[in-house]
């Protein structure tokens, strides 16, 4: 089991949510620059916007909505209906070619969390929405959350999966069983994006030492370069990307194969170089009215930042 002492990472994630900061923050619309830098802003029209900046710029794109865990069932389908104008719009860019565009989402976000046939609901909708990102070139991609258990999750994705070829999941480092995951999904030839996950110390099941997930990386990464699907190294960590490279090198594994995925406003010298030398560069770019939550973890991954985040809400 990991240590009990919370991390330094951890009081900076309660100072970021702290809940007079955060109506501070949110009553400072999100014009201030720190937001903006991570933030694409709360419409679909400004995710768009800054999808097609990025665009021009050579990067693919995994968009995502930030929004509040609907509580019934017209809060879900309002969640659907947006994910469905997103793949619309993304679709009216012309971001279809190539992994152009991917859509990152959430069962909780359509209603897994509900209870009764809420998670039946959820495969439904996020089978629903494969299907239209498919017949645009739009791929989804179904992250391992904390709100839904790992395993309603994986096993919604081997279930749809099977119909559809084009969803992928993202798995995060820090889950115990994520080494596991990795090698059962190696072979099916499924795109997986792997992520060093966001565990707050004395999670059950999860690793909380940062050496411990570092670790925890590179024991599922291995098996994915190895396997059969295309592989998406989702981390800022130089080591860990470089690791990636290098195994991919030694396997033979073609660099069309695999991807990097950074989130939009972190390291963009790293974006660029990756971008540059023709490697596929895809930016996670978040949008919603439920930003602040996203911004808070973004401030306590960059200690240097929480005081610009005080700075900017006149704390
Ligand atoms: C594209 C993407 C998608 C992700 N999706 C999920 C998800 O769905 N679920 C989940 O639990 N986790 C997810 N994560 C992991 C998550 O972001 C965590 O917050 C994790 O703690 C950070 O991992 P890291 O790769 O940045 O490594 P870290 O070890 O935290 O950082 C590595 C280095 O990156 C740089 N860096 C990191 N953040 C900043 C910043 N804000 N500003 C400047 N430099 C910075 C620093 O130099 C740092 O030393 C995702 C990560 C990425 C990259």
């Amino acid at each position: 089991m990991g240590s009990a002492r919370p991390t330094v990472q951890d009081t900076l994630l309660r100072v970021a949510t702290d809940a007079r900061l955060r109506r501070a923050a949110e009553n400072r619309t999100m014009s201030h620059e720190i937001v903006r830098r991570y933030v694409a802003g709360e419409s679909i029209s400004s995710a768009m916007d800054v999808a097609q900046w990025l665009a021009a710029r050579g990067r693919a794109v995994s968009v995502t909505h930030l929004v509040a865990e609907p509580q019934d069932l017209p809060g879900v389908e309002k969640r659907a209906k947006r994910v469905r104008k997103l793949i619309r719009r993304l679709t009216d860019a012309g971001l279809t070619d190539d992994g152009a565009a991917d859509v990152s989402v959430r069962l909780s976000t359509f209603g897994a969390g509900l209870g009764g046939q809420g998670r039946t609901g959820a495969r439904d909708r996020l089978r629903e929405l494969t299907e239209l990102g498919a017949e645009h070139g739009i791929t989804l991609t179904l992250e391992v959350e904390d709100a839904i258990s790992p395993d309603v999750t994986v096993e919604a994705f081997h279930e749809l999966r099977a119909d559809h070829p084009t969803l992928g999941i993202s798995l995060p480092a820090c889950l115990r069983r994520t080494e596991a995951d990795a090698h059962d999904l190696a072979g099916t030839g499924a795109r997986v994006r792997l992520t060093k996950g966001a565990a707050a110390a004395r999670e059950e099941g999860h690793f909380t030492r940062r050496s411990e997930v570092d670790k925890a990386y590179v024991r599922a990464i291995q098996p994915l370069i190895e396997g059969a699907g295309r592989v998406v190294v989702a981390t800022h960590d130089e080591r860990l990307i470089h690791l990636s490279e290098t195994l991919a090198a030694h396997v033979g594994r073609p660099r069309t194969s695999m991807e990097f995925q950074l989130r939009y406003g972190v390291r963009t010298e790293k974006q660029a170089e990756i971008a540059d030398r023709g490697d596929t560069m895809r930016i996670y770019v978040p949008f919603g009215e439920d930003w602040y939550p996203y911004l808070a973890r973004r401030v306590a991954d960059s200690p240097r930042e929480i005081l610009e985040l005080m700075r900017a809400t006149a704390f």
